[in-house]
């Protein structure tokens, strides 16, 4: 038998059909948890064919999360997916575009390195997405590589034409292709229609790959006839029409695959022999999702993004793994806090929650100053409430400005970000960033150690003094102000090693009020739940607990609040120049 080191990488390349947002991430990463749960070792490839050399500049409105790596890359929100499902930590090397390869062909070609050849894509761009696959999968037994986008792109072109290719170079019995795609169901015929299906296989197979595998993703559970209908247009054998029908939670989704058989298809493809799969681990999740002891708490995200919660994709998944953790389920109640400005945190609230109230607030990260003093304004309501509060990254910076304009008289207390002119800029730029001009892939990111002071709701949560966690901003809390706003009762909790920076702050007389610069959601996976989020939702859960038991006491002795239409007192705060009483010579840290 082969040594595991002599063992080749097998390659599952995973495309998509039809349409877009069907899932393909998703399904690469419940593929990747089944063979891992088989005990092989597993990493996934996410190839972006859009020219943009990462999608760190892109808005989420565009394109959803950008997932961070430990080592600083700025990825597509599928790698948070992959992250969540497989065990194999990511890294730059595990996401690239056509912006990447293109910018490495350019360069190689500038230096001379194709010296008196004519640069083409094929071979050139497709050699360089050959080299990256290679490198990204080096060591493990399996790579999942998945292609962006639909078949029949233009701009996908060179990256099927490379995975053609891969087939030949490292054998059939190493390479399998799987097609995600549609089948929809047209209500007026009452039935689930394979023709979409069928040209997109063809059109594939036309460039020359031949899916064995095909995925179809359905509103409702699809017709054994259907499968058969699509093994014969198809060309694929009917157990390999794999029916991925839409499920209550994504944490089903290995163990409808698994049902499905696809796993078992895989490693008979490839010729792999392992034992059945451990899922017991994601039918926890999935029974705690279904009958959850402690029942549901409501939590108020209060952001700039709502409309599109793909924007917050780690985070939201990040809320749900604390529900796990305590044995209840997480509803996020997604609130635009410019909706907010314009009324009141009770109002809003009240309203979109039919007068039945939150648990506790979050405050995602987030660019730019719109919104932001609905953010503070909801920073404001949970800290005089002793409502349970979390916030990340822009979080941080909110609950910090809120804190230096209630409790430590700075009244015009803002960020650099929003206002670059006012007095007091309690966040400002980072000392690092002062000289950056480019925008791509120039923030703070990646992974950074923080130390955390013993006697702390962080400290509590994580157990240990000293952690891990990855960053993507560019602003900080500025040290100049760290005295005054500790004597006014904030608690810096978390600091880099050196004590330059800040990373987390928190009220020591509050239920839960904790705020941290990094993104700890990016570090949660379901089986695995993130201890901060952990003692969030426990935070969050005891809250409620009070909450309903005053409106069962009716007694006046627990602070809550009772959640009504009715406006809040007084008008939003705003950051005019008040004069400058307590100003600083100078804002650097
Ligand atoms: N915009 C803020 C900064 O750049 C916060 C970034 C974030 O929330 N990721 O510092």
């Amino acid at each position: 038998m082969d040594s595991l080191e002599s063992r080749p990488t097998k390659y599952i390349f995973v495309t998509g059909g039809v349409v877009s947002s069907i899932g393909k991430g998703l399904t690469t990463a419940c593929i990747g948890s089944l063979l891992e749960s088989r005990g092989l070792r597993v990493t996934a490839v996410k190839l972006d064919p859009y020219i943009n050399v990462d999608p760190g500049t892109m808005s989420p409105f565009q394109h959803g999360e950008v997932f961070v790596t430990d080592d600083g890359a700025e990825t597509d929100l599928d790698l948070g997916h992959y992250a969540r499902f497989i065990g194999t930590s990511m890294s730059k090397l595990n996401n690239f575009t056509s912006g990447k390869v293109y910018e490495t062909v350019i360069a190689n070609e500038r230096r001379g390195d194709y010296l008196g050849g004519t640069v083409q894509v094929i071979p050139h761009i497709t050699d360089e997405i050959k080299r990256r696959v290679y490198l990204a999968s080096k060591g493990y037994d399996i790579c999942l590589v998945e292609i962006g986008g639909t078949v029949g792109d233009i701009e996908s072109l060179p990256f099927l034409e490379a995975i053609r290719q891969m087939r030949a170079e490292m054998g059939a019995d190493n390479c399998l292709y799987i097609h995600v795609t549609l089948v929809p169901y047209i209500a007026a015929a009452s039935e689930a229609k394979t023709k979409p299906t069928q040209h997109s296989v063809k059109e594939l197979t036309g460039y020359g790959i031949v899916p064995s595998i095909i995925v179809c993703r359905s509103e409702r559970p699809l017709e054994k006839s259907i499968k058969k209908k699509i093994s014969l247009f198809c060309n694929v054998d009917e157990k390999s029409v794999i029916n991925a029908s839409d499920v209550g939670t994504i944490y089903e989704l290995p163990l409808l695959l698994h049902r499905e058989g696809l796993d078992e298809r895989i490693v008979e493809k490839l010729h792999i022999w392992t034992g059945a799969p451990d899922l017991s681990k994601w039918e926890r999740i999935v029974d705690t999702l279904k009958n959850p002891h402690r029942g549901q708490v409501t939590l108020a995200m209060v952001g700039k993004y709502v409309d599109l919660t793909e924007s917050y994709k780690s985070l939201s998944e990040a809320l749900h793994h604390g529900g796990f953790a305590n044995d209840c389920v997480v509803k996020v109640v997604y609130i635009d806090s410019e909706e907010i400005e314009k009324s009141s945190v009770e109002e809003i609230i009240g309203r979109e929650t039919d007068g039945r109230g939150v648990d506790a607030f979050i405050i995602p990260g987030g660019f730019g100053s719109r919104g932001h003093e609905g953010k503070v304004m909801a920073a404001k309501y949970a800290r005089e409430n002793d409502i349970p509060f979390f916030g990340i990254c822009l979080g941080l910076q909110m609950a910090t400005i809120e804190f230096a304009r209630s409790r430590a008289g700075f009244r015009d207390a803002t960020s650099a970000e929003f206002h670059p002119e006012a007095e007091h800029l309690v966040i400002d730029l980072m000392e690092s960033q002062r000289a950056v001009r480019e925008k791509g892939g120039s923030m703070r990111l990646g992974a950074y150690p923080c130390i955390l002071v013993k006697d702390s709701k962080a400290f509590e949560a994580y157990g240990t003094s000293t952690i891990s966690e990855r960053h993507r901003h560019r602003f900080e809390f500025n040290n100049d102000y760290r005295e005054t706003l500790e004597a006014a009762g904030l608690l810096i909790s978390g600091t880099s090693p050196n004590n330059d920076l800040v990373e987390i702050v928190e009220l020591p007389n509050h239920p839960w009020f904790v705020a941290v610069q990094f993104h700890p959601e990016f570090k949660s996976t379901p089986r695995v739940p993130h201890p901060l989020f952990r003692s969030f939702i426990k935070a969050a859960l005891e809250y409620r607990d009070a909450r309903s038991q005053q409106h069962a006491t009716s007694t006046k002795e627990a602070k809550v609040i009772e959640f009504s239409k009715k406006p809040e007192e007084g008008a939003p705060t705003t950051t005019k120049k008040t004069p400058a009483k307590n100003k600083k010579d100078s804002v650097k840290k």
